[in-house]
């Protein structure tokens, strides 16, 4: 997929439309975590140097299409002007001619695109009306580019548009991941249940050389092949879907990596009493919570052979002791992989970027993606609208 960056777009002089995710985690009415600010930085910065006037859109919380002042970006301005090193001018009721009469340095930040709902409707009036504040318009947000919104998606039809930087990075790091990979191969998906990840399973065996499954959904498989789990998280009800999977990766030539061995316990908590069994050994009053040691092996063989790694979701209940085990391993071998160039580890979605982090392992990830369900979309062969109308 082609889309146009900010080096292809004149930016000199114009005012530019620059959709962005600031919606930061607030603790006592102040940003608690600037992460999110930090990564839209180069983007700024960068239409600022081609003498670009940036004009910030964005959604903050869930205010359901009502103003709400405690979903206002005017909260966020402080933390924004503190990561962006100038100050901001916040407009409430944006016009061009308030835009236009604005120093060509000056960065805009506008109220809450979601204090209506116009802007979820995609409404043609409100992407209009954005239009026409801008000359350019630059998707920054790629953690939104799965929701078509005014924002996001209406207004890119209108204007020239480009992807900013960040974007740029998240699509690249995808691209290499999935659309164009070196092979082999290999995914893991992980998590507590088959049912939330169907699409991805099935997407991903037809495109990956090898799937590691892993978390509580590989109960559901183990189990759909006749193997007792005893009190685990299982899906029985979704034997039929397993079996399927398995049958499509089978035609596919995409090897499934179950565990072999498992680690079992008596109860969900913290250090409770443990041991590693075969798979196919749970004790009926026993329930597994991570792989054991020999599927880590097996998981890092796997590792070493493959060109490329897509992760999402635990291999185990990673938030208690010492169940987090298979997924430190297997993510320390990944780091250690790509940092010696062997392989391009891009993770993301949901849990995984938690359980990475915990790892201490996610700073050598080739691509660590924070944006969720942007993220778990794309892997499921989703078109992204917010990403297509770029390209368009
Ligand atoms: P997800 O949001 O689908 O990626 O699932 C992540 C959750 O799955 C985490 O909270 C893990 O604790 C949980 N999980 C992973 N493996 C297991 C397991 N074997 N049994 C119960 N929960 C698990």
């Amino acid at each position: 997929m082609a889309w146009k960056t900010l080096d292809d777009i004149d930016l000199n002089q114009k005012i530019v439309l620059t959709r962005v995710d600031i919606n930061v985690p607030m603790e006592a009415g102040v940003v608690s975590d600037y992460t999110r600010i930090e990564r839209i930085k180069p983007t700024i910065d960068d239409i600022l140097a081609k003498g670009g006037k940036p004009v910030l859109l964005a959604h903050f919380g869930r205010p359901k299409g009502q103003p709400n002042p405690d979903m206002s970006l005017k909260l966020v301005q402080p933390a924004l002007e503190k990561i962006l090193g100038q100050s901001i001018t916040f407009i409430e009721r944006p016009s061009r001619e308030e835009i236009e009469g604005l120093p060509q340095n000056t960065i805009i930040l506008v109220e809450n695109t979601r204090f209506t709902n116009m802007e979820t409707e995609n409404n043609p009036q409100m992407a209009q009306f954005l239009a026409s504040l801008g000359d350019v318009y630059c998707n920054d947000a790629f953690s939104a580019a799965h929701r078509a919104h005014a924002s996001t998606e209406g207004v890119a039809h209108l204007l020239p548009a480009c992807a900013g930087r960040l974007m740029q990075q998240e699509l690249s790091a995808l691209e290499s991941a999935l659309s164009t990979p070196k092979r082999p191969v290999v995914a893991v998906v992980g998590g507590a249940k088959v049912s939330t990840k169907l699409d991805l399973l099935e997407n991903l065996v037809r495109k990956v050389d090898h799937l590691v499954i892993g978390g509580g959904m590989a109960n559901t498989f183990l189990a759909a092949q006749g193997v007792s789990v005893g009190k685990s998280l299982c899906e029985h009800d979704l034997s039929e879907t397993a079996k399927k999977i398995l049958k499509v990766a089978d035609e596919a030539g995409c090897e499934i990596v179950l565990p072999a061995d498992v680690v079992v316990a008596k109860e969900f908590a913290a250090n409770a009493q443990n041991k590693a069994v075969a798979a196919h050994q749970c004790p009926d009053d026993a329930m597994i919570l991570d792989a054991g040691p020999e599927a880590i092996k097996k998981i890092i063989s796997v590792f070493e052979k493959s060109e490329t790694l897509i992760w999402n979701g635990p291999l185990g209940a990673f938030e208690i002791e010492p169940f987090d085990k298979a997924t430190n391993a297997a993510a320390a071998k990944a780091a250690e992989l790509s940092k010696a160039g062997n392989l391009i580890s891009v993770a993301g979605g949901g849990d995984t970027v938690a359980a990475l982090n915990k790892s201490g392992s996610a700073q050598d990830f080739t691509y660590i993606s924070t944006a969720g369900g942007a993220f778990l979309e794309w892997m499921e062969g989703k078109t992204l609208p917010g990403v297509a109308a770029l390209s368009a």
